[in-house]
């Protein structure tokens, strides 16, 4: 027979379980997107780098669409007169809904849809409480889903490809700061090499200047590595690094049963509180995207967002504090822009990485939690290594002064921006807005 395989966020071949599933069929393979056009330079970059290399082992047989997938998918089943096409079934929001409509183009020309798997240890939707209803909170979620047996990895299939019809490789600009090495062997190569280091995990991950992380959110979330080959391959070497896995795991479930939460407040009571906006706002935002708000570990973590596409997480929780609870602004418009930068981009850990900072969320940190970006810098980036790469204006800085520019009389002498906030009141007034939430 043959048959359709159509990669989404599953761009690999090994342990790839619809893909070994439709391997009995002769093949055609397809990659379905509009959205190209759309794509800042980071992201368009990344997807672009991902495709080539999946490309690449596909023998060069990917049929590449620029085109609204339910289209594209449709007209490519048509075009090969085949019954079924085959993909890893998708639970996030935009995921699920495309995956519907392509289901019902495909039904109107009476070809079917097989979804199979998914891009999860634990199938979202699964963990349950005893009772039968979902986990609000990751700790259990963590207890109930560490449970769970991690099956093998699913073997890698041999292919019998047809030739492409459609290879609409766009020809777009590259961000040329960015280093994307993307596909299935790099991230493969990414694991090896933190596998001889997960021991130190625990105690580097939080510091900022050092590579102390797996640096494999980018293949996780382009779908060049499964996370079932990642704890089979590390073993019950890092339990910390097992429980950062889960995070992904735990936020994909609750995004699953709770689609709205993608843009929308998980705990709606917050859409009520008093945010800013209009001119200020605006100005504000601008210089929290371009690293100039006058605080050297925000700034220093948002150049390197946009220059490197990839953030530390303990920065990602400090730059998304201060958007929210010094600049007052909704978690969405910092969402949107981390969407718009991030090669990791991942739909659920994004919003849901958001909303834990904006208290919002699941395992809401409570209200009064501000991160004072002063400290927080000194803690996680002690001798100001991460600042002094971002920031050159503050290179000539001591570790002392480094985080604190004006208490140096030449902080600002290479044109370091002045702060846009005052860090105490701003906080206060997070703190005065909290109240009143509560209060109503
Ligand atoms: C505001 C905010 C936005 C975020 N946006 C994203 C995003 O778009 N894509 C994304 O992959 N991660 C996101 N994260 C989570 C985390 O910052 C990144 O997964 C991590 O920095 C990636 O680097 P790593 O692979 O070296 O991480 P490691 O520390 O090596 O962790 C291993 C893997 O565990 C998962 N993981 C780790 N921490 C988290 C977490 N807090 N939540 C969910 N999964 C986690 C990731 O898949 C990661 O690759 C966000 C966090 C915050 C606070």
């Amino acid at each position: 027979m043959q048959a359709i395989y159509w990669f989404r966020r599953d761009r690999r071949l090994a342990d790839n379980e619809a893909l070994l599933e439709a391997s009995g069929n002769q093949l055609a393979v397809a990659f379905a997107t509009e959205e190209f056009g759309k794509l800042l330079p980071n992201r368009a970059h990344s997807l672009l780098s991902s495709l080539q290399s999946l490309d690449a082992q596909l023998d060069n047989k990917l049929n590449l669409i620029l085109e609204n997938p339910a289209k594209a998918i449709s007209d490519l089943a048509t075009a090969y007169g085949v019954q079924t096409v085959f993909a890893a079934r998708a639970y996030d929001t935009s995921g699920m809904l495309e995956q519907a409509e392509v289901a019902e183009a495909l039904q109107q020309i009476g070809v079917a849809l097989k979804l199979i798997g998914s891009y999860y240890v634990v199938t979202p939707g699964t963990v349950v409480k005893p009772d039968g209803s979902p986990y609000k909170v990751y700790t259990p979620f963590w207890r109930a889903w560490s449970q769970i047996d991690t099956p093998n990895p699913f073997p890698k299939p041999e292919l019998k490809l047809m030739e492409p019809k459609v290879r609409d490789f766009p020809n777009i600009q590259a961000n040329p700061t960015i280093n994307i090495k993307a596909g299935e062997d790099y991230a493969a190569e990414t694991l090896e090499r933190f596998a001889q280091k997960v021991h130190q995990y625990e105690s580097t991950r939080d510091l900022m200047a050092i590579s102390g992380t797996s640096h494999l959110s980018h293949a996780l979330a382009h779908g060049e590595i499964h996370p079932r080959t990642i704890i089979n391959r590390l073993g019950t070497a890092s339990e910390v690094f097992i429980k950062e896995l889960c995070w992904r795991e735990f936020y994909a479930d609750v995004m699953f049963r709770n689609p709205h939460t993608l843009d929308d407040y998980y705990d709606d009571r917050f859409s009520q509180m008093e945010y800013d906006s209009g001119e200020t706002a605006d100005k504000s935002l601008q210089a929290w995207k371009d690293g100039a708000t006058g605080y050297p570990i925000v700034d220093a973590a948002m150049r390197q967002l946009s220059s490197t596409g990839w953030m530390h997480n303990r920065a990602r929780m400090i730059t998304a504090s201060f958007l929210i609870k010094d600049l007052h602004l909704e978690w969405q418009t910092g969402a949107e822009w981390f969407e718009s930068q991030l090669t990791d981009f991942d739909p659920a850990s994004n919003s849901h990485g958001w909303q834990w900072t904006a208290g919002c969320g699941t395992d809401a940190s409570p209200y009064f939690r501000v991160f004072n970006p002063v400290l927080q810098g000194k803690k996680f980036d002690p001798e100001g290594n991460y600042i002094r790469k971002f920031v050159p204006e503050l290179a000539h800085l001591d570790k002392k002064t480094i985080h604190e520019p004006w208490l140096a009389i030449d902080g600002y002498a290479n044109g370091y921006a002045e702060r846009i906030v005052d860090h105490a009141q701003e906080r206060e007034e997070t703190l005065r807005r909290f109240q009143e939430l509560k209060n109503n």
